[in-house]
This record gives structure tokens, C-alpha cells and sequence, in this order.
């Protein structure tokens, strides 16, 4: 490739972020307001503003493409945003050929494949052959990395890793299933199942941190505890990594891959909730299959998002 620079445009729920990439380094990044709950017109108004932006400082001609990650589900082939749960209006929506008249290639995925890409080029996957990303969040996601390309699937859904489920008489999960890794390791069900345990830990330290209002506990209080060695933060993270493991079980019985990737909000915490991770990975999958396993953290963090969305390029324009 010639052109050296690449815009990488990572959709948010409340901002979207531009950042100009090169090589591995962000030169510069701007963020304006989603606007998710107006308008799918609305929305792409401010991805047209951001680019324009960044194209008054930098010259068009430098660039060989724009990827756009976005949290949804997306007609890669097509360039469609097919759907968006918290997205205000959103369905169907033609997102590539809205912005087609910047001249440019526009590569669009959704945010946990551009996560995998991302540190398949860019973090902690640079090195490996294959390896499944996991990006945890409001919602459990993945992304399947075999040869150094992304595993799509028959449809472009693979990958679903938050929808295995490792019970099936489990608890309820968003999407109408019961006992998927996401009813277990989804933020919300995180901190209910931490509000559940309070009584247990009246002396926790998350209830000191949250002011003693429920409604503020979140990964990253969970995660602050626990690395201040709050029992009750420990057990919890220890709890969601025990499940999360069972449901990689599967995955590496079933592909034999022995690297697992962890991102997003609460993986922050580090060792705890990786080792446990890796010891139910270890408990619940084929011995000679999972005795070798490593489940590293992701490396691109508040990276990840703007790394991804360009990585799209780099994946797309290298296959032809
Ligand atoms: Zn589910």
C-alpha cells in the first residue's frame, strides 16, 4: 500500500471517535456526539462532520481507506448497518453508501470483529496464527482469528461467543435464551449478581466506592475493589471468569485454540479474572487440547476502538 494513512472511525453509543492511523501510531483524534438517540441521519451527519474535519487537516490523497466499527450488526458485503439495538429509528441502514462521495474505500464491521482485527495488527495478536477474542462489556462479544483472517461464518455471524450456553436451565439472557456466557459476564448481570452478594460483604469496599448508591456499580468499581483485595470484588470477578471459561471450553474443544484475548471493561482488573479464566478452561475442556492454553489481556485498551475500525482496511486491501 502507498498511501500510508488511514482514518479509523469507531462508533459509539454517546461519541464517535476519528483518528488518523499510521503504522501503528494514532497521529490525531477528534470525538463529537453520536446523537444515537435522535436519528440514523443524525447519526451519520456526524461521522460526514468528523471526516470533514479531519480532511481540513489532512490531505485526501494520503489516505488509502476508511474502516468504520460499529456497534451492530453489519452487511459487511454491502456496507449496511443492518440493525443497532441502541440506536434510536435504526434499521437498514446504508451507512458505506452514505459516505461514498469522499472518494475513498469504506470498510464497515461491527465493533467485536474490528476488536480481534485490531489486535490481530495491532496488539497482542501480531504474533499468533489463531486465537479467539473475547470483548466484554454491556454485551459479551467475539471474534474468530484462523490463518491471520477473520472467521466470518456462513451468514457473517460467528463469533457469537456471549450466546453459548453453559446451561441450559440457566438464568434468562437478553436475547430470549437461557444460560449464555453473556446472562453471567454482561455488565448488567455483573452487578446484580454483586447486589445480590452484598448482604454477604456488608463491609465491602464497592459500597464505599459507590457512595452506597447500588445503582453505580460498574466494572470499573468492581475492578478497583478487587485490585485493593475486596473479597467480595475477587470472588465476583473470580465467579465471571469460572463461567466465561466454560463457554471457551467449548470454543477450544471444538477448534483446538490455545490463545484466548481479553478486552474491555472488566479484564482491566488483570490476573484475577484471567487466571480464573484459564483454570475453568483448563477444568472444562479436553485435557490435551486446553493443557497448553493462554488467555492473555488485550493490548490496545482505550486504543482498541480507533486500531480496530482502521484495521479494517488493512485487512481488506491486503486480501486483494
Ligand atoms: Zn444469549
Amino acid at each position: 500500500m502507498k498511501k500510508k494513512l488511514i482514518l479509523g472511525i469507531d462508533v459509539g453509543g454517546t461519541s464517535i471517535k476519528f483518528g488518523v492511523v499510521k503504522d501503528n501510531r494514532i497521529l490525531s483524534e477528534i470525538s463529537l456526539p453520536t446523537f444515537a438517540y435522535e436519528n440514523p441521519k443524525r447519526v451519520l451527519k456526524q461521522v460526514e462532520t468528523g471526516i470533514i474535519q479531519i480532511f481540513n487537516k489532512y490531505s485526501l490523497n494520503d489516505f488509502s481507506g476508511i474502516g468504520i466499527g460499529f456497534p451492530g450488526v453489519v452487511d459487511v458485503e454491502n456496507g449496511i448497518v443492518t440493525s443497532a439495538p441502541n440506536f434510536a429509528n435504526w434499521k437498514k441502514v446504508e451507512v458505506r453508501k452514505t459516505l461514498t462521495k469522499f472518494g475513498l474505500p469504506i470498510f464497515i464491521d461491527n465493533d467485536a470483529n474490528c476488536a480481534a482485527l485490531g489486535e490481530l495488527y495491532f496488539g497482542r495478536g501480531r504474533e499468533l496464527t489463531n486465537f479467539v477474542m473475547v470483548t466484554l462489556g454491556t454485551g459479551v462479544g467475539g471474534g474468530i482469528i484462523i490463518n491471520r483472517k477473520l472467521f466470518r461464518g456462513e451468514s457473517g455471524g460467528a463469533g457469537e461467543i456471549g450466546h453459548i450456553t453453559i446451561d441450559y436451565s440457566g438464568p434468562l439472557c437478553k436475547c430470549g435464551k437461557k444460560g449464555c456466557v453473556e446472562a453471567y459476564a454482561g455488565n448488567s448481570y455483573i452487578k446484580q449478581r454483586t447486589i445480590h452478594k452484598l448482604h454477604e460483604y456488608p463491609d465491602s469496599l464497592i459500597l464505599k466506592l459507590v457512595e452506597h448508591d447500588l445503582e453505580k456499580i460498574e466494572p470499573k468499581v468492581i475492578n478497583d475493589a478487587a485490585l485493593k483485595g475486596d473479597q467480595l470484588a475477587i470472588k465476583i470477578l473470580r465467579e465471571t471468569g469460572f463461567y466465561i471459561g466454560i463457554g471457551l471450553a467449548n470454543i477450544a474443544n471444538t477448534l483446538d485454540i490455545k490463545h484466548f484475548i481479553i478486552g474491555g471493561g472488566i479484564s482491566n482488573a488483570g490476573p484475577i479474572l484471567l487466571n480464573s479464566i484459564k483454570n475453568s478452561i483448563k477444568e472444562h475442556g479436553v485435557k490435551n487440547i486446553v493443557k497448553n492454553v493462554k488467555v492473555l489481556s488485550a493490548q490496545l485498551k482505550n486504543k482498541a476502538g480507533i486500531l480496530g475500525a482502521a484495521s479494517l482496511v488493512l485487512s481488506n486491501l491486503r486480501m486483494k
